[in-house]
């Protein structure tokens, strides 16, 4: 396990010795944009329940959704992001950074829409009402300086939340990220 930061590779826009479990859910950024934004998710299927196998399944479009009566609005929806952070700290990665995931949906950063364009879209496993582990702090903090490293373009001021690009239809990371123990954790990255 790394100490402080994951290491990344340029060329391949993978992280070194992840899991990589690739969607087909992506495609290539337009040739004016690059990786400018870091989006923070939180994400569990169904809702509240952690550990399951289905957020995997429905970033790889396996998802069978006659499993949970809540997985129905989820027929034919092609999504997927970057890098999805389990409870337990496991790290999967799912697109590399320099392709375009689908997490952001219809959003906009600074009068700028299409946020899918230029952002990095990491899943936390959780929901908005039990706070994040420990781990997964950890392990987020490892990434986004690793992250921020490997690419120039990103900067620390330019980390939100999917509820800040998309405020009328998303809540997520929801009220208990601790965004200020999160920039705590980020200081020794904002001079690289
Ligand atoms: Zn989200």
């Amino acid at each position: 396990m790394p100490q402080s930061e994951y290491r990344i590779d340029r060329e391949s826009g993978l992280v070194i010795d992840c899991q990589f479990l690739p969607s087909p859910n992506c495609d290539d950024r337009p040739s004016d944009c690059t990786e400018e934004l870091i989006v923070l998710h939180g994400i569990s299927l169904p809702e509240g329940h952690f550990g399951t196998p289905y957020v995997e399944q429905l970033f790889t479009n396996q998802l069978e959704t006659t499993a949970h009566p809540d997985f129905a609005d989820l027929e034919d929806l092609r999504v997927s992001a970057h890098i999805f952070i389990r409870r337990t700290g496991e790290v999967i990665q799912f697109v590399p950074f320099h392709k375009r995931a689908w997490h952001a949906g219809v959003s906009s950063f600074r009068n700028r829409n299409c946020c899918n364009d230029f952002s990095i879209g990491i899943e936390l496993e959780g929901c908005n009402t039990i706070p994040y582990e420990s781990i997964q702090y950890q392990r987020l903090t490892h990434l986004v300086i690793g992250l921020l490293r490997t690419y120039p373009s990103l900067s620390p001021d330019k980390i939100v939340g999917h509820c800040d690009i998309a405020p009328d239809r998303k809540t997520d990371p929801g009220p208990v990220f601790d965004w200020e123990r999160f920039h705590q954790s980020i200081l020794p990255a904002q001079h690289l």
